[in-house]
């Protein structure tokens, strides 16, 4: 997916769960690096970058590098040269990657857990109902008391779960090799990005609130298309305003790869006459790349451990894929089936809520759901209602994966050059999953899969 969508995903259940998404793992994009079989394509080099290096080299996570020959040697045959590609991942490689993805696993399901006890926490003992007679008190007026509550309350939730996002943000990416931050860098981001969700949220859920009051029963309508609204809004101005809070973005020094990305980019018709770089080796080892943009913008951006950790093969795959996202006009169709998602879970929010707040209302003092103090109540049906539908949201991007997978490699003409990037993507992905598995869990398709893709390309074209 591209990052943009991510951001705006992530703000957007950020303020719905109440759940942490720590500034580190926004930033943690759809690519992985590795420093093994790497072709420097070097732009001026920083301590960042090398610091960058550094990590990667250290995190033990080798690749078996191949040359030309050994590509031109491989099997006619579509799987035959799949698994020669996944031959090259030794035994500790593939164990080190999948204990660090099914990790992933364990890490929604404590997020989702801790969402909900807190929740709890505010709801008995009257904690939320007491928090909203202070923002009465300080607000006054329906709205800024609403929207007072929903800041103090995602701030208040951010800050208990800052020991879990601590751990999954920073000290368990220090651990797989893929952080390049200071813990204290790494707090200044999570600083940021936790005001921006406080400020943000308060002010989407104290209008929500508003809706709730005005459009009684029927506000799951009203809250589905403002949400919309939202949505789309932050997916146009997240790339100006917020990332850029968390990275610089250059314009790629000319040269043969900025020509061939451009060149990519115009036989698809995109828009774009520059190519950016941003300095994700600041964060992180992983290579990522994305073509943003909404309303006939575009904007071509690579970080710079892609660009300066592969060869011109893999960036023109990459970026071949990502021009694919824009072409099909994957954010779009993604905000429109993300409507209908937000419409059930309003939907069932609205069904659910009111005979859960009689339920409880002797221990929380909150009886009515226009009540902004029932707002945890609100925030769990939505986790628990997200978490459920995580199958569909998963197959919904990877669908869309696929396709741009298959899309680029028309483009770029590069099966291995997008076979050698999916093979460093392993360090964060499990390459290999079962069917069940992939289907549940996995928002891009399995390395084989996407390893596949390529192969079939390479066979039925024949090319080397
Ligand atoms: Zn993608």
């Amino acid at each position: 997916m591209t990052r943009p969508w991510i951001a705006a995903a992530a703000a957007l259940t950020l303020a719905m769960s109440g759940l942490s998404t720590p500034a580190a793992a926004q930033a943690a994009a759809p690519h992985a690096a590795s420093a093994a079989a790497s072709t420097p394509t070097t732009n001026a080099t920083t301590d960042q970058a090398a610091k960058a290096d550094a990590v990667a080299q250290a995190s033990g996570f080798k690749i078996r590098p191949v040359d030309d020959a050994w590509r031109a040697a491989l099997p006619r045959n579509a799987e035959a040269a799949t698994q020669a590609y996944l031959d090259r991942l030794p035994a500790d490689v593939q164990a080190k990657s999948a204990a660090y993805w099914e990790g992933g696993y364990w890490m929604q399901l404590w997020n989702l857990l801790l969402g909900l006890a807190i929740a709890a926490a505010f709801l008995a003992g009257r904690r939320a109902a007491r928090l909203r007679d202070w923002a009465q008190r300080v607000g006054r007026g329906a709205v800024r008391r609403d929207m007072l509550f929903a800041g103090a309350y995602l701030g208040l939730s951010e800050l208990i779960s800052l020991p879990l996002s601590l751990y999954q943000g920073w000290w368990r990416e220090q651990a797989y090799g893929m952080s390049t931050q200071t813990v204290v860098a790494w707090f200044g981001e999570w600083l940021m990005a936790t005001s921006i969700s406080v400020v943000l949220g308060g002010l989407a859920l104290g209008g929500l609130y508003a809706l709730i009051r005005r459009a009684g029963e029927r506000w799951w309508i009203w809250g589905t298309a403002a949400g919309m609204g939202l949505m789309t809004l932050m997916v146009a101005l997240a790339p100006v305003f917020i990332e850029p809070l968390f990275n610089t973005y250059k314009p790629v020094e000319d040269g043969p790869l900025k020509r061939a990305v451009l060149q990519m980019a115009h036989a698809v018709s995109v828009p774009a006459d520059d190519v950016y770089v941003f300095d994700a080796s600041r964060q992180t080892t992983r290579i990522s790349a994305n073509v943003s943009g909404l309303f006939g913008s575009a904007a071509v951006r690579l970080n710079d451990n892609l660009l300066r950790r592969t060869s011109e093969p893999e960036v023109r795959a990459v970026m071949g894929h990502e021009l694919g996202h824009y072409v099909m006009n994957h954010i779009p169709k993604t905000l429109a089936l993300m409507t209908l998602v937000l419409a059930a879970g309003f939907f069932i929010a609205q069904a659910a809520l009111q005979s859960l707040l009689d339920r409880f209302a002797h221990r929380t003092g909150v009886r009515r759901v226009d009540d902004v103090a029932g707002l945890p109540l609100l925030l769990s049906v939505f986790s628990v209602f997200f978490a459920l539908a995580t199958p569909i949201n998963n197959t919904i991007t990877r669908t869309q994966e696929t396709e741009a997978d298959r899309f680029g490699l028309a483009l770029s003409h590069e099966p291995h050059g997008f076979a050698e990037a999916q093979l460093r993507l392993v360090e964060y992905r499990k390459a290999d999953p079962g069917a069940v598995e992939e289907f549940v869990f996995f928002h891009h398709p399995s390395t084989r899969h996407r390893i596949l893709d390529a192969m079939r390309y390479r066979e039925a074209m024949n090319l080397p």
